[in-house]
């Protein structure tokens, strides 16, 4: 299904329809007997798996005459990617477009912001959600201000949920549900895990929704929280590391949005930046795969789960079961981070780079 060959109206018929693909190596590299499968959402036409969210909450916003071509300014509160697919899709459609985004996020996504015309604030990261100087509370200030303004609000609207119930849950059920199994590649025919980070918890909320209510209810949905956030359950998980500053951009938040329903994830794990950025290497390394750091958060997330908790070993045991990694951008937002330029460029030669530098050698 991935890019059907017609022709689309604008952007935003090339946002979704990404491909779910078998990560064999890093399973066989892993000891898995169970398909690992990674839900890749950077060919998506912004980059990210928050363009589907934008679409579906600006289209929702056009329904209900929120938006005025030439008149609404929309203005939100966002890590970067919402703020790209918002941009994108008010670009096409003719609206001004505010983007406040906390100091940590990468310069690779003010820039794509303001190549696509939106206006970037940006706010202290350590400002806590409910003071004025956040991202949140500067979109409230502007939005109070400027006439037109209308803030989304990824973090209440029911549209974040939806996009991921109704678009990626059901593309991930029919990849799993389409492909036959065989020999040696066995397949329950079903999605048995799934494993996604949470932010504003749109995402994997909206999994859960899908997979559990029209294809598997006994799926296990595993969350993913970074240390130093807040939205992983037992509470007990998160005390250790209260406030402590993590630079994966995109999931983990000092409150629980609305959008997140806890009581529909089974399972949540928490992941240091460390581990999130050697997944990303194996993603990379071992898969041909150029995901962001966050696709790591989910990948390490897996893994732990996989390796260390009853459930996780014995569906890793099992052959067959199907254990999807949700991965939500590319590395082209990162490009500029010293965590990304010391793995790309800081590596011990190796053997092929040494050979290169004697037959180069001046004689
Ligand atoms: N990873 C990245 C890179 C993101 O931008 C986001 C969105 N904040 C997420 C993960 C988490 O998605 P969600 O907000 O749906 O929980």
């Amino acid at each position: 299904m991935p890019f059907s060959q017609h022709i689309l109206d604008n952007a935003l018929g090339a946002v979704g329809n990404t491909p779910l693909i078998r990560l064999d190596r890093i399973s066989k590299a892993e000891g898995l007997e169970c398909n690992l499968l990674g839900k890749l959402e950077y060919p998506s036409v912004g980059g990210s798996v928050k363009d589907r969210i934008a679409k579906r909450m600006v289209e929702a916003a056009e329904k209900e005459g929120k938006l005025i071509p030439g008149y609404s300014v929309v203005i939100e509160p966002t890590s970067g990617n919402t703020g790209i697919g918002l941009a994108m899709a008010c670009a096409v459609k003719g609206y001004s477009v505010i983007i406040t985004m906390p100091n940590k996020m990468s310069l690779e996504k003010e820039a794509a912001l303001r190549a696509l015309g939106a206006e970037v604030v940006r706010t202290p990261t350590e400002a806590a959600w409910d003071s004025p100087e956040s991202h949140i509370g500067v979109a409230q200030k502007l939005q109070r201000e400027i006439p037109g303004g209308i803030i989304l609000d990824q973090y209440g609207n029911v549209n974040n949920p939806l996009a991921h119930e109704y678009t990626t849950g059901p593309e991930i059920i029919e990849a799993v549900t389409s492909t036959p199994a065989t020999t040696d590649k066995p397949s329950s025919g079903k999605v048995d895990a799934l494993i996604a980070g949470a932010g504003t918890g749109g995402t994997i909320t909206g999994l859960s929704r899908a997979i559990k209510k029209i294809h598997n209810k006994a799926c296990i949905i595993v969350g993913v929280d970074p240390k130093g956030s807040i939205l992983a359950v037992p509470d007990s998980l998160n005390t250790a590391d209260v406030g402590a500053q993590y630079i994966v951009e995109g999931i983990g938040y000092d409150f629980v949005p609305d959008v997140l329903s806890r009581n529909e994830i089974d399972y949540w794990i928490k992941t240091a930046d460390e581990e999130a950025f050697e997944a990303v290497r194996k993603l990379m390394r071992l898969e041909g795969l150029l995901v962001g750091g966050s696709s790591g958060s989910s990948l390490s997330g897996a893994l732990r789960w996989l390796q260390e908790t009853d459930e996780g070993r014995r569906i890793a045991r099992t052959r067959g079961a199907n254990v999807v990694v949700l991965l939500p951008d590319g590395i082209r937002n990162y490009i500029s981070k010293p965590w990304f330029l010391k793995m790309a460029m800081g590596a011990e030669p190796s053997p092929l780079a040494h050979r290169i530098t004697a037959i180069l050698k001046p004689e």
